[in-house]
């Protein structure tokens, strides 16, 4: 379907209050991650899964789901096509961040056209969107020759179990879109991040008599300073066209006990902000002789490595793939913004599903993750009318 009077008719099927019932609904069911604690009181990604699956199956679609981790479901939604073509889907992730100093933040309020709460723009806005899609496609007895899939993934804001679990063991489609907050924009590729924990081992003495001790603080002072190094070398490195360059840098120390001990231990969590071709294991070397070269000038200290303890993976989906130009093209047909596809801030679950997915949606990461969260009820009817003209694209109907 290429018709451009076609799409402008579906435009006015899309119903704008159902898009808000459907979102406020979601934002009042907390469903934050429970950050690598037991999942409790007030963290329900469960039972904002069951809500998802309830409103895919209400509107026809084939459910199913599936625990990533006990009490932590990956869910699904197919609109099985009668044909065989390219499969499109349209995935979301069920958490959100916590609600630290946000009063009543999952109490949504809708004002200036705004609606107001946690998780409204990252991403239960696009959550709702994807239900008004396939309800529109039903609705108007439009037929499709490939799949529609729906997902809801837990555990993005963490570690990113979700999306990882369904890279294995599926559902799989030919394309994908993930609709976290981009402000209309399109991206096709983001930085991918490594991190890894240095200890230090040191010598704990009484500290009036420093020289009998080895520091061990001290010694992931020198890592620190290596970093700094390391840091210097990325920028005059390669650069990825949409990412720029590689970063690294501390982001966590933990190490002493009391005043007056010479500490003998000492950790530092490392951020390593990975290109597209850049992997893990390079991370770990890269990290292994940045650690020899500290040791081979400072040979009292001796460090241990453990991790990685964060794996995203980096995104970069060639700019002549079909659902990268799709979107781009509804894009700059329905909003006039520039069609030219950046890099995301942040890193997504699209890597992890071994299927070219771009990342576009209402909402920026100003407000993602703020105390003040909202996505704007224009940008959420638009972000829906570039899901439905794609997925009416891609999925080749007649
Ligand atoms: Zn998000």
């Amino acid at each position: 379907m290429t018709d451009p009077d076609t799409y402008t008719a579906l435009y006015n099927k899309i119903d704008q209050s159902r898009l808000v019932e459907d979102l406020t609904t979601m934002i009042s069911i907390p469903s934050m991650n429970p950050f690598q604690q037991e999942v409790r009181k007030g963290y329900r990604e469960k039972e904002m899964a069951e809500f998802y699956c309830d409103r895919m199956s209400d509107l026809g679609l084939e459910v199913g789901s599936r625990e990533v981790v006990p009490g932590r479901p990956n869910v699904w939604g197919v609109l099985r096509s009668k044909g065989s073509g390219a499969s499109l889907m349209l995935a979301g992730h069920l958490d959100t961040v916590g609600d630290e100093n946000y009063p009543n933040a999952f109490t949504p309020r809708i004002e200036n056209n705004r609606v107001f709460g946690r998780g409204a723009c990252d991403m239960k806005d696009a959550l709702s969107s994807y239900l008004e899609v396939v309800r529109v496609i039903l609705d108007e007895g439009i037929e499709l020759s490939g799949d529609l899939i729906l997902t809801g993934t837990v555990d993005e804001e963490d570690q990113m179990i979700g999306s990882k679990y369904l890279g294995k063991h599926g559902p799989w489609a030919d394309y994908g879109i993930i609709g976290e907050p981009t402000n209309m924009g399109v991206c096709s590729a983001h930085m991918g991040q490594v991190g890894y924990l240095v200890r230090s081992l040191g010598k704990a003495v009484h500290s009036s008599r420093p020289e009998d001790g080895i520091n061990a603080i001290e010694g992931i002072m020198h890592i620190v300073d290596a970093l700094k190094a390391l840091q210097q070398d990325l920028m005059s490195g390669d650069a990825h066209t949409l990412c720029g360059h590689g970063r690294c840098g501390p982001a966590v120390i933990r190490g002493g006990t009391v005043v007056s001990t010479v500490p003998d231990y000492c950790e530092l969590e490392i951020d390593r902000r990975i290109i597209p071709g850049e992997t893990r294991d390079d991370v770990f070397t890269e990290l292994n002789s940045l650690i020899s070269s500290v040791v081979q000038s400072h040979p009292q200290f001796r460090f241990e490595i453990k991790g990685p303890i964060i794996d995203v993976l980096p995104l970069d989906v060639p700019a002549e793939n079909q659902v990268l130009k799709s979107v781009s093209g509804h894009v700059r047909s329905i909003t006039n913004k520039s069609d030219k596809a950046s890099a995301f801030y942040g890193g997504t679950d699209a890597p992890h599903f071994g299927f070219p997915t771009v990342i576009f949606g209402a909402g920026t990461l100003q407000q993602a993750h703020s105390m003040n969260e909202y996505v704007e009820i224009d940008d959420m009817m638009i972000a829906t009318q570039v899901y439905l003209c794609t997925a009416l694209d891609l999925l080749n109907c007649t």
